[in-house]
């Protein structure tokens, strides 16, 4: 061991191009250097900002990673940069090395919180000794739309994701050295690694509680996931592996399974056997009851409809991907939706390829009701209600309903947008209702509806725009001139994304869906 152990500074990671990348021999080594550990009492040490050998349920093992993620932070200027510029650094700063760590080690929920609240913090542009307002918890960022906008993962989850797996692997990949080496540590029994009793790494056990299903709150989102495909039934456990249904058999038919002598048969041998009614496959410590006997007729018919495929090996599969196996994104997925908000229809409406991040990440706070409008600074307790009058001087309340819909002045702008562009439309009351309709007709191709949905976008990001320059720079502007804005942003937004781009801004300025060539 201390051979192998010895060669690590010299290993070549690269922990950069792939968070999955984590070679096998890898995560043997640590795997390794924890057992060693426990028997040699070595210090632990530091490892690619890992403290090897470390004790991962103790919040000084994860120093390292706080610092470093602070460190990362510390240097930036966040108040000046915009919401989708913040989440972009956010981003880089949970680095593939934050990744291994996790990979590695099921974080104690004491640390996942400490990293939410550097990140909350930072990411409004406060510090830990100047807390600013969280308009958007940090959950419901890591909620929404988590490759293409605002990626910013939930720890916990992802945390268990990448775990998982490790125990995929413990299925497909059993011809791995790490296997051999965990097997050797661990022992093995009907084709499964045993548990290993107080023995077990940190690492190890949190591994087999994935695998067992054994976690008080996400429970089974691993087992009942996979299942094996059948081929020729030599590698498949007839009671313990689920190829049946739903459950394994020892689960549906837990009392036959408690009775039975051939607990480690193989689907294979059970049927060669002869697993139908009377057949010598069903040996019972005792003699059945009558009800009992019902069962195995049960049992018996559900796999008599059987058929194993002599020329092909059982192998297991990730029900979500049959093919690929294991993914950590659909776990992580899995392990998220269950808090997932309803209005996923919206959330997607909001990222379009065409349109900038920070306006995007503006919709998706604005349609959360998390901009800082003056009623909600009131809600807040930051501004007296008497200031929570329209900027526009039109005598209501600043709400996101009435800047944006009701006003007016900026209200203006969407039917000024619509005769524009030469669509008719009601205006709904609410704003979500206002950008579901806006851009979905019946019968529209998704080309409109994609094109409505920058031109929504931008509107509400120009008056916005316009709105803070009123209410800090004190400038003035008239609806005419903002429609100029969308026309103008919209024909570049358009343009610096099409290379085949022919028309020039003149037909775009008197009819853009011409130019679109959409009807
Ligand atoms: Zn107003």
């Amino acid at each position: 061991m201390w051979t192998l152990f010895a060669e690590m500074p010299g290993l070549k990671v690269n922990f950069n191009k792939s968070m999955l990348g984590i070679n096998i021999p890898e995560s043997w080594l640590i795997e390794a250097a924890s057992i060693l550990n426990c028997k040699v009492g070595k210090v632990p040490f530091l490892y690619l900002g890992i403290s090897i050998g470390g004790d991962p349920r103790r919040l000084a093992f994860w120093d390292p990673v706080l610092k470093s993620i602070k460190f990362r932070l510390s240097g930036w200027q966040s108040r000046f940069l915009s919401f989708g510029g913040r989440l972009v650094l956010l981003k880089s700063a949970l680095t593939s090395m934050h990744v291994y760590a996790l990979s590695f080690f099921k974080a104690p929920s004491g640390i996942i919180s400490i990293i939410e609240s550097i990140f909350n913090q930072k990411n409004w542009g406060g510090s830990e000794e100047n807390r600013k307002i969280s308009w958007v918890a940090w959950s419901s960022i890591c909620l929404c739309k988590e490759y293409e906008g605002l990626g910013v993962r939930q720890l916990r989850e992802f945390n268990s994701a990448l775990l998982g797996k490790w125990c995929w692997r413990m299925l497909v990949d059993r011809d791995g050295f790490w296997y051999r080496v965990l097997a050797a540590q661990y022992g093995e029994e009907a084709r499964r690694l045993e548990v290993g009793g107080r023995s077990g790494s940190f690492w190890w056990k949190e591994l087999v509680k994935i695998r067992d299903g054994l976690r008080v709150v996400d429970g089974g989102w691993f087992t009942e996931r996979v299942s094996k495909r059948m081929g020729d039934g030599s590698s498949t456990f007839f009671w313990y592996d689920r190829w049946l249904g739903d459950v394994p058999l020892r689960t549906r038919f837990s009392r036959l399974f408690d009775l039975a002598t051939n607990k480690m048969c193989t689907v294979v041998d059970m049927c060669a056997l002869g697993w139908e009614v009377g057949g010598e496959a069903w040996c019972w410590r005792r003699r059945l009851w009558v009800w009992e006997e019902e069962l195995v007729v049960e049992c018996s018919h559900l796999v008599n409809n059987v058929v194993l495929h002599t020329d092909v090996l059982d192998r297991w599969q990730w029900d979500l991907n049959i093919v690929g196996g294991y993914i950590v994104n659909d776990a992580y997925h899995i392990l998220t939706a269950q808090t997932d908000p309803s209005d996923v229809g919206l959330n997607d409406l909001v990222w379009h390829k065409q349109v900038p991040l920070k306006v995007s990440s503006f919709a998706w706070r604005l349609l959360r009701d998390r901009l800082p409008t003056k009623l909600n600074l009131v809600r807040q307790g930051l501004l007296t209600a008497a200031a929570a009058r329209c900027i526009a001087g039109c005598g209501h309340d600043e709400s996101v309903t009435h800047l944006f819909l009701h006003c007016d002045t900026f209200g203006l702008l969407c039917q000024n947008i619509r005769s524009w562009i030469g669509v008719e439309g009601v205006e709904p009351y609410e704003i979500s209702d206002h950008f579901f309709q806006f851009t979905h007709y019946t019968g529209s191709s998704k080309k409109r509806t994609s094109f409505l949905q920058l031109i929504w976008l931008l509107c509400v990001w120009v008056v916005w725009n316009d709105r803070n320059n009123i209410v800090f720079n004190k400038t003035q502007t008239t609806i005419d001139e903002l429609l100029e804005k969308v026309k103008f942003h919209s024909f570049w937004w358009r343009k610096a994304n099409n290379a085949n781009y022919l028309y020039g801004s003149q037909r775009w300025w008197s009819d853009p869906l011409l130019c679109l060539g959409i009807d």
